[in-house]
């Protein structure tokens, strides 16, 4: 088959609007639109909201949004399960026409003490062995039903992913699930297979939680006639502990990571090494590289970790890489409550020297801390400094005395302490640090001078003041 021949890769994203996206449906996402993009074809966005009990109004705005942030982009228009009902009917109707489908009027008690009975168990095909007069009689006296598969009893049902190969499963296994509710509505087996089928759904790639009912589609599918996509069920992602991250733990919704400051880089380049992998070198890639080279040979059949982190690394990365007004802009927008009763710009100056060590905009009111509150406790720092306490008071003193005369500048500050290091044969490190200690309280800081310079020479005296007087005697 030549290129020209080679049927057009389309894939889609088909989320339940149940709660906000979190970073499981993000990846799903994610690899789904770089399967379409990386063979020149098309991505899809179907709003799967047929389940009126779990519909959440707020939830499919918050999945736009947020996979626009994160830089995807689909074919329009969004389709929506909900404006198609009489669709699913049809092929409800062909289901029941040709016996792959029947009526069930067992009522919730019934059902409730079945399962109570035998938790394990699913339906046990009550209504499958009723007569037709039974049947007529129960819809004459309105009797609500709901329609459910009339799935093989016996025999192996065996169905092929793409990642985990072959997959057999006995059909006494399985139970009659239901197509269409009592409300109409039909259920996510029988609606996400026509949509895919009717949109030309060449790849469903979706997690691996929904391996399990994957046999009731394929027959669906079979029923049907039609012509089945490939599947790809990806590995779950667990949480650092090994259990499943959960969409009801909000903790991992996209909303958060965004409004905490992560950048959608960080978050792309960190999800799609959740369960994908180019090759051992290489972990740094851009939407857009991926969107060269993403293939399904990468994907692992393992869960796949979820590690702060590594996010955190990644972060890092973008971080640096923003220019200095798009990180103080980020910083302005989500970081907002650190600007309260400060001179902006000044407080700039401070944040940008933070700009290379920061993995996510948290960091910031710790890093801040000296610059925010001149309550500085100096316990911590005494303990861990390599100086003795007598040449520690003697350099700070010096200190004083030199800052307290220089025109607050950064060439005239250096020259400063230059001259009096040389002169009293330190270090340049000798001074330095006492006054990293006094102004930050740690040992460990972007440039000194650079912070001294912003925190302002009344301020920075002040530090040096109150090192001494904390210092033991
Ligand atoms: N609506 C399903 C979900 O939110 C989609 C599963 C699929 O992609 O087929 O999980």
């Amino acid at each position: 088959m030549n290129s020209s021949q080679r049927p057009q890769i389309k894939t889609r994203f088909a989320p339940s609007p149940t709660g906000r996206l979190h970073l499981g449906g993000l990846r799903t996402a994610l690899f789904s639109y770089l399967l379409a993009k990386q063979g020149g074809g098309e991505f899809h966005l179907r709003i799967e909201d047929t389940d009126l009990d779990r519909f959440d109004p707020e939830a499919t705005a918050d999945i736009i949004s947020s996979l626009k942030w994160a830089g995807l982009s689909w074919q329009e228009p969004i389709l929506y399960q909900s404006k198609r009902l009489p669709l699913y009917r049809d092929y409800a109707d062909q289901l029941m026409a040709a016996d792959h489908a029947y009526r069930c009027f067992c009522s919730k008690e019934r059902l409730a003490s079945l399962r109570e009975k035998n938790p394990h168990q699913g339906y046990d095909g009550f209504c499958r062995r009723l007569t037709s007069e039974e049947i007529q009689s129960r819809i004459s006296s309105g009797l609500p039903y709901v329609m459910r598969l009339k799935l093989p009893q016996e025999g192996i049902i065996t169905i092929t992913d793409k990642i985990m190969g072959p997959i057999s499963y006995p059909a006494s296994q399985l139970s009659d699930a239901i197509i269409v509710k009592s409300d109409g509505f039909p259920t996510y087996h029988l609606a996400h297979m026509v949509d895919d089928h009717l949109t030309g759904i060449t790849h469903v790639l979706r997690g691996q939680e929904w391996l399990s009912t994957y046999p009731l589609h394929h027959f669906i599918g079979r029923a049907l006639s039609f012509t089945l996509p490939e599947y790809i069920h990806l590995p779950l992602i667990t949480s650092a502990e090994g259990g499943k991250l959960s969409k009801r733990n909000q903790s991992v919704s996209v909303r958060e990571f965004r409004q905490q400051g992560y950048l959608p880089e960080s978050l792309i380049n960190f999800l799609v090494l959740l369960g994908w992998s180019y090759d051992d070198k290489t972990s740094f890639f851009s939407l857009k590289e991926l969107e060269g080279i993403f293939s399904t040979r990468g994907l692992s059949k393992s869960h796949a970790q979820f590690a702060l982190d590594k996010l955190n690394h990644f972060n890092n990365h973008y971080i640096q890489k923003l220019s200095s007004e798009e990180f103080l802009s980020l910083v302005h927008d989500k970081a907002a409550d650190l600007y309260v009763g400060q001179q902006a710009e000044a407080l700039d100056q401070i944040v940008l020297l933070y700009q290379s060590r920061l993995h996510h905009l948290g960091e910031l009111r710790e890093h801040l801390a000296f610059y925010l509150n001149d309550e500085v406790n100096y316990t911590q720092v005494l303990k861990a400094m390599p100086f003795d306490l007598a040449g520690l008071e003697a350099r700070l003193e010096l200190l004083v005395a030199c800052l307290s005369e220089v025109s607050w500048n950064k060439k005239e500050i250096t020259g400063e302490l230059k001259a009096i290091a040389k002169s009293r044969n330190h270090k340049m490190f000798d001074l330095m640090m006492p006054l990293r200690m006094a102004v930050t309280a740690s040992m460990e800081s972007p440039s000194i001078l650079d912070i001294a310079l912003g925190l302002g020479q009344h301020r920075t005296l002040n530090r040096l003041q109150s090192l001494l007087t904390s210092l033991p005697h």
